[in-house]
């Protein structure tokens, strides 16, 4: 049996001689630390976070093998593939293997041979196969995508409940869960069910900084999605739809205006979907256009826009599906295109519900989403609020924060608007409001007797969409209660009283719909800010999908788009440049550096 670990050195020799990388993300070295000196860990990171690494390197460290557990057999394979890239012996043992390819795994175990072994729960967790592990030397267990143990969360998978038993099972190894899982409730169910209650905290904050978030009021939403699309061609992305038809429609339309798209829900054949993952991890699909049922199975680092056809119904869903974008670090985009009409459609669907508390946590869930969408400051510092985490300042890379809207003084416009949700008697909605306040000739303000309220027909200024845009605001800035469990009432607040007794002043933002959708493509550039060369980067690319294609296996596992833009920014000449390029580690130096040098010799 081989004691001795496959990598002698300290963790930042293996960040370089095997990922190639020149530096730790955040509370990555202090989880390897942990757990390279035999501790249990709880980590939670946001996607793209860096969590591979936090247990890769351990096991590079450790003595024995280390078993990693993961929800999805397409996740195992690309993982492992992606390892084999860089020289790591890594397997997966899973049902998908046939028999003899499943001997060989179990030989290359028992041989010692491996660092890494990818295993699915239910083959774990048989009597038979921790028979096997017992007297073996196991590094570490690593329990990826850990919040699909507990059913509070929304993956929860029934094989991952027996995961529980590996701490009492095995005293001396440590175990590692990793999830990015944003709720409370499920973190803390998460380590009671997989035991490691007592485990340390490693908890990064939930900001995607390379994230740029944009909502652009929804109008002819095929014509915006395709001039984002048209801006932005070679880049991949995923398009979330509510539906499965609406999928289908948007999909067959990109198709028909030459965009390389396909649809995929959870009600087509499983070789279809598979077809369709696949095709996108090969860069031969630019679009996937999804229900919510995309998303977990994808690993791909360099998904560089994710638009939201249609809002979703929480900002847990909204920030999950975002964050797909961007994994590697590079610039990504995430696009909301935002209609009243989905914000009507998709109350009434949550109010279709039977159970009435559930009903009203996800009309709460839906009112913060509308939050989110319609605010008028900075987006992530109300995404990041939303989770309980207080930015210090605006971030400078939302819509708002780029194209601040411009502010007045809209105490007077506050005062007539406040006034008149009290005059009909604070039971009525923005809309009936902004109708008397417009002085609106209809039948039912004269059946309410609301044309001879004090407040008819004070603000014939403004159209009714510019009323309710200010009663938004003054619902965000704490003047206004909007109910939503009860028809969007309108009530005061206290805080309006001041406003009302003209104690107190009140900025507004000057309403103003956005309706374009491209916002601008920036020029790319690579991680640390450098421009990249888009020729010389499309070359880089070509050869990536040509020596990926030759060995089956995704194009990011060869290098990813934050290493192919910095070979197109420093231009590297020599094998000693090469290899000082963030992501070229010795295997890939080795294996891949005379076909890259020879692209960029050339340019
Ligand atoms: P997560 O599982 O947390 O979503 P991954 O482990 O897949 O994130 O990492 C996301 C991307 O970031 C991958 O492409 C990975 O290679 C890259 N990455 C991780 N750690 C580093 C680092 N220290 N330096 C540079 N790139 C890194
Ligand atoms: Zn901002």
């Amino acid at each position: 049996m081989d004691r001795t670990p496959t990598f002698a050195g300290d963790p930042e020799g293996v960040l370089r001689a095997v990922f190639g990388y020149t530096g730790f993300r955040p509370l990555q070295r202090e989880v390897i630390e942990r757990v390279a000196g035999g501790g249990d860990a709880f980590v939670l990171m946001p996607t793209g976070g860096g969590k591979s690494l936090c247990y890769q390197i351990p096991a590079l460290l450790r003595a024995g093998t280390a078993v990693v557990v993961s929800p999805l057999i397409s996740l195992m394979k690309d993982q492992v593939d992606a390892l084999r890239a860089n020289g790591v012996a890594a397997e997966r043992y899973d049902s998908s293997l046939e028999a003899g390819a499943a001997r060989r795994v179990l030989a290359r175990l028992h041989a010692g041979e491996l660092d890494l072994l990818y295993v699915s729960p239910e083959r774990l967790m048989t009597e038979t196969f921790l028979e096997r592990l017992r007297p073996l030397d196991v590094a570490l267990f690593a329990i990826d995508e850990a919040h699909c143990v507990s059913q509070w969360g929304h993956d929860f998978r029934p094989e991952y409940v027996a995961l529980g038993r590996l701490r009492p099972l095995f005293p001396g190894v440590p175990v590692l869960a990793l999830t990015a899982t944003a709720d409370e409730t499920t973190r803390a169910d998460v380590r009671e069910r997989l035991g490691l209650a007592g485990a340390p905290l490693f908890a990064a904050g939930f900001d995607r900084p390379n994230i740029r978030y944009t909502v652009v009021e929804k109008s002819r939403p095929a014509e915006q999605l395709l001039t984002f699309l048209r801006s932005r061609s070679g880049d991949s992305g995923i398009v979330y739809c509510l539906t499965r038809r609406r999928t289908e429609e948007v999909a067959a339309r990109l198709v028909a205006e030459g965009i390389a798209a396909a649809a995929y829900h959870a009600g087509l054949p499983p070789e279809r979907r598979t077809e369709v993952q696949d095709a996108f991890l090969r860069d031969e699909l630019q679009v996937v256009v999804a229900t919510v049922a995309f998303g977990m199975g994808i690993d791909k680092p360099d998904v560089r826009f994710v638009v939201h056809h249609d809002m979703p119904k929480s900002l847990e869903g909204y920030y999950q599906e975002s964050g797909r974008a961007g994994r590697d670090g590079m610039p990504a985009e995430a696009l909301l295109l935002f209609g009243l009409q989905d914000v009507v459609m998709a109350r009434r669907l949550v109010e279709t519900g039977s159970d009435r508390e559930q009903v009203r946590i996800e009309l709460h869930k839906l009112g913060a989403m509308v939050a989110f969408a319609e605010s008028q400051g900075c987006r992530r510092r109300a995404l990041l609020g939303y989770f309980g985490e207080a930015l210090e300042r605006d971030c400078g890379n939302c819509d708002v924060c780029l194209e601040p809207p411009e502010r007045y003084d809209g105490t007077e416009d506050a005062q007539k608007l406040l006034s008149c949700v009290y005059r009909v008697g604070q039971r009525f909605g923005a809309r009936h409001v902004a109708d008397v306040l417009r002085g609106a000739d209809v039948a039912r303000i004269r059946e309410l007797g609301h044309d001879r309220l004090s407040t008819y027909g004070i603000g014939k200024d403004r159209s009714a969409d510019g009323w309710m845009a200010i009663a938004r605001q003054l619902v965000h800035l704490g003047f206004l209660r909007q109910d939503i469990a009860n028809y969007s009432v309108l009530e005061l607040a206290p805080a309006a009283w001041e406003v009302l007794r003209g104690e107190r002043r009140v900025e507004l933002a000057v309403w103003r719909p956005r309706r374009r959708a491209d916002g601008g493509k920036r020029p790319r550039l690579t991680a640390d800010g450098r421009a990249v060369d888009e020729a010389l980067f499309g070359q880089l690319r070509a050869l990536r999908k040509r020596l990926a294609d030759e060995q089956g296996v995704p194009a990011y596992v060869v290098f990813s788009d934050a290493t192919l833009a910095a070979m197109a920014a420093l231009r590297p000449q020599t094998r000693e440049e090469l290899r000082r390029v963030s992501g070229v580690g010795d295997t890939k130096l080795v294996r891949y550096g005379e076909a890259f040098l020879a692209v960029l010799v050339r340019a």
